[in-house]
Order: structure tokens, then sequence, then C-alpha cells
């Protein structure tokens, strides 16, 4: 069994559709262990995406992420990192499929619905960051 994280952005937080993403969750087998709604702080962020630090997008993606409350989770299963971010889809929601949350849920490329850690290393950091 694999951990990851995943986190419902605040612009998706708000459209009510929580029940929808916990819901997909279940049925790709991915196992809610903790979880917490609450805002995060500018340093976690920053952390969060420290490899874009530099990026154009940076400065938005910082104010975005930290203007509202946030659902963060850990799931748990089988090659739950990868399944999670199949189940999200691609970065840009003009290129997701409809099943995937980010097709279903995200608005544009920065109010993306959802985020999924990318690798098992990174899904062990941030769950410390944000769970400690
Ligand atoms: P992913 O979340 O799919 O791993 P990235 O790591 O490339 O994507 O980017 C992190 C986040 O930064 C994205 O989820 C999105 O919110 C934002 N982002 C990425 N690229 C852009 C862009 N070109 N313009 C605005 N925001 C972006
Ligand atoms: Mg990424």
């Amino acid at each position: 069994m694999q951990k990851t994280l995943a986190i419902v952005k605040p612009s998706t937080l708000k459209k009510n559709v929580l029940g929808k993403i916990l819901t997909a969750f279940e049925e790709s087998e991915l196992s809610v262990l903790t979880a917490e709604i609450r805002t995060l702080s500018r340093e976690e962020v920053e952390q969060l995406y420290s490899q874009h630090q530099g990026a154009f997008f940076f400065p938005r993606l910082l104010d975005y992420m930290c203007g509202g409350s946030v659902f963060l989770c850990v799931l748990e299963g089988e090659d739950a990192v990868v399944n999670l971010r199949k189940l999200i889809g691609p970065t840009d929601p003009v290129q997701a499929g409809e099943k995937t949350l980010r097709g279903r849920f995200g608005d544009d490329i920065l109010h993306n619905g959802l985020h999924g850690s990318l690798s098992e290393e990174r899904a062990r950091e941030q769950i410390s960051l944000l769970f400690s």
C-alpha cells in the first residue's frame, strides 16, 4: 500500500462538490486516512510548489492557493500516487478527459481543480509538510 497527498483547491472547494470528489476517490480504491479543511500559509505553499519558484505563474499560484480554504487529505491504496494522478488528469483542464477530476471541476490551467503528489518521495515530503 502506498500513500499520497490530495488537495482540493480553493475555487473547487467553493463549488460544493466535495462529496463527488470523495466518491471518485472511493471508486478508484483510494481510502482517506487523514483529512482537514483549512487555509494554507504562504510558507506551506512555497514549499509545496518549490520546484516552480521563479516561474511566471508562481505569484498567482501563491495568491490563489493561500486565498481560501482547501480540503487536504492523505490517501492510501495500491499505486496510490499514479492512481490519483490518473484520476486527477493533466495540468490543463482543456486537455483533461471528462472522466478526470480536472476535466469535471477545473476552470483553467491555474484553477485546475486538485493537486496530487507527483512521486512517492514528493508525497512523503508533502504529507510531512502539511500534517505535522
Ligand atoms: P501539476 O499540478 O499537474 O503537477 P505543475 O506541477 O506543472 O502541474 O504546476 C503546479 C500548479 O501550478 C498547477 O496545478 C497549476 O495550478 C499551476 N500552473 C501550472 N502551469 C501553469 C500556467 N502555465 N499558468 C498558470 N498556472 C499554472
Ligand atoms: Mg506538479
